[in-house]
């Protein structure tokens, strides 16, 4: 509040208001000047309606203070006049009257804008109090105005600002925009260019596919003509060590090529399975008679192990012997020579588990899946020095996809193994489908066999063979001590080399023959395969007669030809 309401006002008032005081008495004047000098407001004088009106013009006043009775224009005259004016009509008015007024004169200055009365002999202190409240509240409205103008000024303010940053905001709104279309065109002239290229690569990679397909099918005739060539010879002279590998690379570049068809096939969604009613044992040992090559050539020990009971598979017995055979052969490919290898199979009645494990040069971290996918190699370097295109892996988890199986890698890292796992459902076999697979069981006869070979490798070669088969052996490398060794290890079937120093096999032969007669089957095992060799071997009592590198199959269908005998 700028001033106090009662006695004791401030001699120095801060913002002082114009109060107009009008009297043609100047002995009044004086009066009302010294009873209002305390409040310290702009004290203005006017003798006459007038006059008073004249300084109105000039000034707002707060107030005004109006004898009624004036010569001339009388107050209530000066203030209809006052008040007429738009400027004035709210400024307030106290009358100073010298009689006591009648309600008419007061309802009459009431009308035209008095807001009190004052009577002569004036109290100083009514006076002051009125003129207090008045001027008090006429600051207020003018701070009120003020504030109110700043307030407005403020807004504009505000407004011209925001609008100046919306303005901003907008430009560069539109900037950005701009450059958003720009990159916008600019990106779907990227896409357009990536997608016109991708059809040309998907375009070309179909040609690849078709192209790989062709090729394999046209290298197929010249390597069956080779395939026969050397079959015939094979019949017509004596094998010698040239034709044997001859006939191991044709069969590696033949696989070679069954491998290419498929993954065009793959590529392509061509390649389908055939289900047959099966067992688990046929696909496993057939897999196993076909990377035994591999197998042998490196001495790697394999440990076998199926369930006891027989497992039917309704299942393309073909194709997943290729899976198997592919996992032993890559265990093989990538362990040095010797290291063991194991092959186990588990069911549950609901799925079959065959585990692949080796003790060879392992798999990195990561490279677990990667190993998976078409042609991926891990080490390009050691991978080619041992041959493979890197794609057998691919064939064999779409072969057990295909089968509704799965296939995971698992390796402690370089140099400490792999761990391949192949997990298939048992499909119920159809009903009226009949089993079609050869069976050719490792454990449908269990006999024991012994390998009479001067050349080590050969003998011990044989006896893997025969072990991965599920016979026990015994391998002697000196001829003479084979009376001693049938005494004591009993065998049901003896293999004999023929040229052997000391004593050839023909002589072995004839000596069992004599001592155990019939209860013994004897096995040529030669690098001759001619008519007259065969008739020889069979003169000197033997009852097979097998050419070196002995095969699989036949030394397979030779055992289990064989009744072993029941032994204490
Ligand atoms: P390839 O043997 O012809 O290269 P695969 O598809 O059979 O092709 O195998 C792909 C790659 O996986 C191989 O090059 C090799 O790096 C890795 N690999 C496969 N089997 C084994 C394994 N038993 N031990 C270690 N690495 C393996």
């Amino acid at each position: 509040m700028a001033a106090p309401v009662t006695d004791g006002f401030s001699s120095a008032q801060v913002d002082p208001v114009d109060i107009l005081l009008v009297d043609d008495q100047p002995a009044r004047l004086l009066a009302y000047r010294a009873i209002l000098a305390p409040l310290a407001e702009n004290l203005i004088e006017a003798s006459s309606g007038a006059e008073a009106l004249k300084h109105l013009m000039e000034r707002e006043c707060a107030l005004i203070l109006l004898d009624v009775n004036m010569p001339g224009m009388d107050g209530f005259e000066t203030a209809s006049m006052i008040h007429q004016h738009p400027r004035f009509e709210k400024t307030p008015i106290i009358f100073v009257t010298a009689i006591n007024v009648s309600d008419m004169d007061r309802m009459r200055g009431y009308k035209l804008g008095a807001v009190d009365y004052v009577t002569v002999p004036i109290i100083p202190e009514i006076l002051r109090s009125k003129v207090v409240v008045l001027a008090e509240l006429y600051r207020k409205r003018r701070d009120l105005q003020l504030a109110n103008l700043r307030l407005e000024q403020a807004n504009e303010a505000l407004r011209v600002e925001k609008a100046r940053e919306l303005q901003r905001l907008n430009e560069s709104l539109r900037h950005a925009n701009n450059e958003l279309a720009t990159r916008n065109t600019e990106l779907q002239a990227q896409i357009a260019e990536r997608v016109s290229a991708e059809l040309r690569l998907l375009e070309v990679n179909r040609r690849k596919d078709e192209f790989l397909a062709t090729l394999a099918h046209e290298l197929r005739n010249p390597l069956a003509a080779l395939g026969n060539a050397l079959n015939a010879l094979q019949l017509a002279e004596r094998v010698d060590p040239l034709h044997e590998a001859m006939l191991r690379q044709l069969k590696l570049l033949v696989r070679l090529i069954d491998d290419l068809l498929d993954i065009a096939r793959i590529n392509r969604g061509k390649l389908t399975v055939q289900r047959t009613a099966t067992t688990l044992r046929a696909v496993l040992d057939s897999a196993i008679e076909i990377a035994m090559p591999v197998l042998l050539a490196d001495r790697h020990a394999l440990e076998v192990t199926m369930p006891p009971e027989e497992v039917p598979l309704y299942a393309d017995h073909d194709r997943l012997s290729q899976v198997f055979s592919n996992l032993l052969n890559n265990a093989a490919k990538y362990s040095a020579s010797g290291l063991p290898i194991a092959l186990t199979a588990t069911s549950n009645g609901n799925d079959v588990e065959i585990v692949v494990t080796d003790t060879g040069i392992g798999l990195a971290p990561g490279k677990t899946e990667e190993i998976f996918e078409a042609f991926a190699q891990v080490d390009t370097s050691v991978e080619r020095s041992r041959g493979g295109l890197g794609i057998g892996l691919t064939l064999v988890k779409r072969i057990v996809e295909l089968h509704g199986g799965r296939i995971v890698a698992q390796s402690d890292g370089l140099g400490l193994g792999s761990r391949f796992t192949v997990v298939l459902p048992l499909e119920p076999i159809p009903a009226g489908v009949a089993a079609t697979t050869p069976q050719h069981s490792t454990a449908s006869v269990r006999c024991r066999a012994l390998i009479v070979d001067d050349n080590h490798d050969s003998a011990d070669t044989m006896a893997m063979m025969l072990q991965m088969l599920g016979h026990e052996t015994e391998c002697i490398y000196d001829p003479r001590q084979t009376n001693d060794s049938v005494a004591s290890f009993d065998p049901d079937i003896v293999f004999l080399d023929i040229g052997m120093p000391g004593l050839s096999g023909y002589d072995v032969a004839r000596g069992l023959r004599a001592a155990y007669g019939s209860q013994l089957t004897l096995v040529a095992v030669t690098g001759w395969g001619h008519a007259e060799d065969r008739r020889r071997t069979a003169e000197a009592g033997f009852d097979h007669h097998l050419v070196k590198p002995a095969d699989m199959a036949a030394i397979s269908a030779i055992c289990n030809g064989l009744t072993p005998r029941v032994r204490a």
